[in-house]
């Protein structure tokens, strides 16, 4: 019976090895789905982020990614496979065409932008890193994104600034730019020009008014006519300051030609009355000697007459100096007078030429003749009138003073010439550094006064501190040695109840304490 199984107990055996691979089947089935899911997901995602490459693809992906979804078996899907690989394949070596294509367009561009006009530093300097970066090798277009999005923004930052410049329309507009900038440039002298004349009259009026439109601006053409107009006042200026002095000369020298007759009149009538008196004294002589014999000729008054004689004697001897005395005194007189005549002469003559010279003394007498910049008085003048501005209307005025730090060693040290020659030097650098509409005068020895009309206070350090550094770096040479020179200042501003001197004493006051602070430095009065 052992030899026979028990076909009960077979037959659950054979239920339980079915029930057993039903149970790995379903397994195997329930981990190939899971498997193909994760296949689909994984494809549909790649799908996704390779969507917008090429097209092509994109359409081959999403159909496998669905081929997938539908199909039981994964052969079904490797006919839709094969497509996409070809498709991945020519998309590779075009990759790579485009590639090139990028690099090599992104570089132009950079390259055209960095030919531009008028960038800033920066923006110079990014594009040429960029540039640096997109020459490296790449392996895929994304490599390049960055770069292009930093592209565009700099062809949008550069765009921005060349629009604020007014240089979005081409060479044209640039050119226009420039033309701008030097009228207002020309604006400026003009203005400066304008307060350095020094007429009176109508002229002088007119040139104030001028002035007035000038710097409230005035279009290009009106510019062109108040050019004109100005040349025009300063002509009738000149001939009325000419008429003038004409006026003055013609009476003084009437006046001359007064006191010259006058004169030679009263030679002539002293000459005269001198003889007169000779002829006079000489009577008075005969007569006294006559008295003299008669009385020498009576003969009872012997003594008397000897004494008469004698008085008379004496009274001749007395008479006869005080003729050589008046005839000295005379002769004195007349050589004073003729002296005096001759000055007079000399001095006709010397009106003469400064009737010649009247006029264009007007002009120079403003100048500083070493520097050739603006003088004291110039720079009292002009600051009375930008006072008066800041009065009136309450624009920002400040006024700086400079000071060369230690000027006597130069003069000590190489002479005078040599400090002559820096005083120009440095004069022309400050001037050089400054604004055109900042004025520069010097105000006497080795200082310097600068007015900044509608500058604020915060508006002074930079450019007085430039013009401290560019002075700086001057490289003078004296004697084979390499010096370097300095200036401190000291700037104030106009505020509340300031007078003209209450200002410069504060910018006075400022540069002692920056002489004090160890010189070389510009300090600015904050009250
Ligand atoms: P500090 O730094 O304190 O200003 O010293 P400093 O030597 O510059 O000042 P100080 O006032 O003692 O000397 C100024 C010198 O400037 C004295 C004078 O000889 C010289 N100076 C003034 N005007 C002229 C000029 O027209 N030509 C020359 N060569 N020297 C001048
Ligand atoms: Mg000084
Ligand atoms: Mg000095």
């Amino acid at each position: 019976m052992s030899k026979h199984s028990n076909p009960n107990s077979e037959s659950s055996s054979l239920k339980a090895q079915l029930e057993e691979s039903r149970h790995l089947r379903e397994q195997l089935e329930k981990t190939y789905r899971t498997d193909i899911n994760n296949l689909t997901q994984f494809i549909a995602r790649l799908g996704n982020t390779l969507r917008g490459i090429d097209g092509d693809l994109d359409h081959k992906l999403s159909k496998m990614s669905s081929a997938m979804t539908r199909v039981d078996k994964i052969d079904a899907v490797i006919p839709v496979m094969d497509d996409v690989s070809l498709v991945l394949q020519q998309h590779g070596s075009r990759v790579q065409r485009e590639l090139q294509t990028t690099q090599s367009r992104m570089l132009a561009a950079a390259r055209r932008l960095q030919k531009l006009s008028n960038l800033p530093k920066p923006i110079r300097e990014e594009i040429r890193d960029l540039i640096t970066q997109v020459e490296g090798p790449a392996f895929s277009v994304l490599h390049y994104l960055p770069y292009l999005t930093q592209l565009v923004e700099l062809y949008q930052k550069s765009m921005d600034i060349r629009v604020s410049n007014g240089n979005s329309q081409g060479m044209l507009e640039q050119l226009k730019q420039d033309g701008d900038n030097k009228y207002a440039e020309l604006r400026e002298e003009l203005v400066n020009l304008i307060s350095l004349i020094d007429l009176n009259g109508t002229a002088a009026t007119g040139l104030q008014n001028i002035r007035q439109q000038l710097i409230s601006g005035l279009s290009e053409d009106q510019f062109v006519l108040s050019c004109v107009q100005v040349v025009r006042l300063i002509v009738q200026g000149i001939n009325e300051e000419r008429q003038n002095a004409q006026v003055f000369l013609e009476s003084l020298n009437e006046v001359l030609g007064n006191v010259s007759n006058s004169v030679a009149r009263s030679i002539k009538a002293t000459d005269k009355a001198e003889q007169a008196h000779k002829t006079l004294d000489k009577k008075l002589d005969e007569g006294i000697k006559a008295l003299s014999e008669s009385a020498a000729n009576a003969c009872n008054l012997s003594e008397l007459t000897q004494q008469v004689g004698v008085h008379v004697e004496t009274l001749v001897t007395t008479l006869g100096q005080k003729q050589a005395l008046q005839s000295r005194s005379h002769q004195l007189l007349k050589s004073e007078l003729e002296a005096a005549q001759s000055k007079i002469m000399e001095l006709e003559d010397e009106a003469e030429g400064y009737k010649q010279k009247l006029s264009e003394q007007k002009f120079k007498s403003l100048q500083d003749s070493l520097t050739k910049l603006p003088n004291r008085a110039a720079f009292e003048e002009r600051l009375e009138l930008e006072f008066k501005r800041w009065q009136r209307y309450g624009t920002p005025l400040a006024i700086a003073v400079a000071d060369i730090d230690h000027f006597k060693r130069i003069n000590d040290s190489y002479g005078h010439i040599a400090g002559d020659k820096t005083l120009q030097v440095i004069a022309n650098m400050l001037k050089k550094s400054l604004r055109g509409t900042d004025f520069v005068a010097r105000f006497g020895g080795e200082e310097f006064v600068i007015i900044f009309p509608q500058t604020e206070l915060t508006g002074l350090l930079e450019p007085l501190e430039k013009a401290r550094k560019r002075i700086q770096s001057i490289p003078f040479k004296f004697k084979n040695n390499d010096i370097s020179i300095t200036i401190s200042v000291g700037a104030a501003e106009f505020k509340d109840q300031d007078t003209m001197s209450t200002v410069f004493e504060r910018a006075d006051k400022a540069l002692y304490e920056a002489k004090q602070q160890g010189r070389n430095r510009v300090v600015i009065d904050s009250r």
